[in-house]
């Protein structure tokens, strides 16, 4: 049975008394959820990561994610984090490509590529996000931006490394604007993403793999598109950083 996820990226918010604070709310919460394949994964901020995987251990369905990593083992690369100081504090995933990483960092498919290997080379499982932008969908190539950030990000990988793989479909247009894409318009793409790792890994590839769902999901709509047959649970921003609303979502899945 493929996991049903619920992510929360904190991206650059909150003091630590307030990371804190969250996190401990959080797993509380979530501490009567009896549903085996549910899973709480936490990104907070590097600095925060010790101290919440800390806070998370004894539940092993509540895990912590970096927001990012560096590709190289380690060496002169001033501000970065590799994969293997995130391991030895007990870091289990790292997202990688998200939009904000691709357009304000500049982050490509291919240097995605070699950060998703470095991730798994450690253990790591990579969450990798994709989607397209508003000008993307409305001249019709949400198909192909889609496709093209899943093959050359991750299908250079063999099925055995690719079915540790987290896929987030983010539609760039539903980030933080408020605007959620249909419960219908994200199942087309979730069921588009799921027929090309069909394609390339084979149907128990596909349906072992665990597509998100991120763009402005909240308690209000989660229900309605991770009962979606492709949604699998929420990469979630604004909403996860208030406690009362990111339980309404875990609740949702
Ligand atoms: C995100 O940053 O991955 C995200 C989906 O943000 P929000 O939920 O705020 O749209």
């Amino acid at each position: 049975m493929r996991k049903k996820i619920a992510a929360g990226n904190w991206k650059m918010n909150l003091t630590a008394p307030e990371a804190w604070s969250l996190a401990e709310n959080v797993i509380n919460a979530f501490k009567g959820n009896t549903k085996a394949n549910a899973q709480v994964i936490f990104a907070p901020p590097y600095p925060y990561l010790a101290k919440v995987v800390e806070m998370a251990a004894g539940n092993d369905r509540v895990l912590v994610s970096a927001q990012n990593l560096h590709q190289a083992e380690n060496g002169a690369y001033t501000g970065e984090i590799s994969a293997s100081m995130l391991t030895s504090i007990g870091v289990t995933h790292v997202i990688l490509g998200h939009s904000e990483r691709r357009q304000y960092f500049g982050e490509s498919n291919s240097l995605l590529a070699s950060k998703i290997d470095k991730a798994l080379a450690h253990g790591l499982v990579p969450i990798y996000c994709i989607g397209e932008t508003l000008e993307e969908r409305e001249s019709g190539q949400t198909l192909d931006v889609n496709r093209k950030q899943l093959s050359e990000g991750a299908f250079h990988l063999d099925a055995a490394n690719f079915s540790k793989l987290i896929i987030a479909y983010e539609p760039v247009w539903a980030i933080g604007t408020g605007k959620t894409a249909s419960p219908a318009q994200a199942q087309e793409v979730h069921g588009f993403i799921r027929s090309l790792i069909a394609e390339q890994y084979g149907l128990d590839v596909a349906g072992q793999t665990s597509i998100l769902y991120g763009g402005s999901v909240k308690a209000a709509n989660a229900a309605e598109l991770f009962t979606q047959p492709d949604i699998d649970g929420g990469l979630v921003g604004g909403a996860s950083l208030i406690a009362a609303d990111f339980a309404g979502i875990i609740a949702a899945l």
